[in-house]
């Protein structure tokens, strides 16, 4: 009967589930065998500059505040980096810990 090996191939197309045993992928594979590739080098993205228009980017040395640096406002916990030294870390949560710091949000207040 051609009818009933029909049925039973379209049942097998979409998988049934008595056939899933097939897939053991505990066993056997090398644990080491992924790279573990972390460690991309920080580059500066310029798109930040559209998103954060007060970073200054200077080649080679990183990124300033242009309000901070205007008035040498220091936050107060000693940190001199975005205003006297470059933040060379090229992350975005460096950027936002920055425009979220104290002397930074006081710099606007300033600046308006
Ligand atoms: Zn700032």
């Amino acid at each position: 009967m051609k009818r009933g090996a029909d049925q039973t191939s379209i049942s097998s197309f979409f998988g049934t589930p008595s056939k899933r045993q097939a897939i053991e992928t505990s066993d056997g594979k090398p644990a080491n065998n992924s790279p573990k590739s972390t460690k991309h080098r920080d580059a500066f993205y310029k798109p930040w500059l559209q998103k954060y228009t007060w970073i200054v980017h200077e080649d080679d040395e990183g990124m300033f505040c242009a309000l901070c640096t205007k008035h040498k406002q220091l936050p107060r916990n000693g940190s001199t980096s975005w205003i006297k030294t470059p933040c060379q870390s090229y992350r975005e949560d460096a950027i936002r810990r920055h425009q979220d710091s104290t002397c930074h949000i006081v710099e606007i207040m300033l600046c308006i």
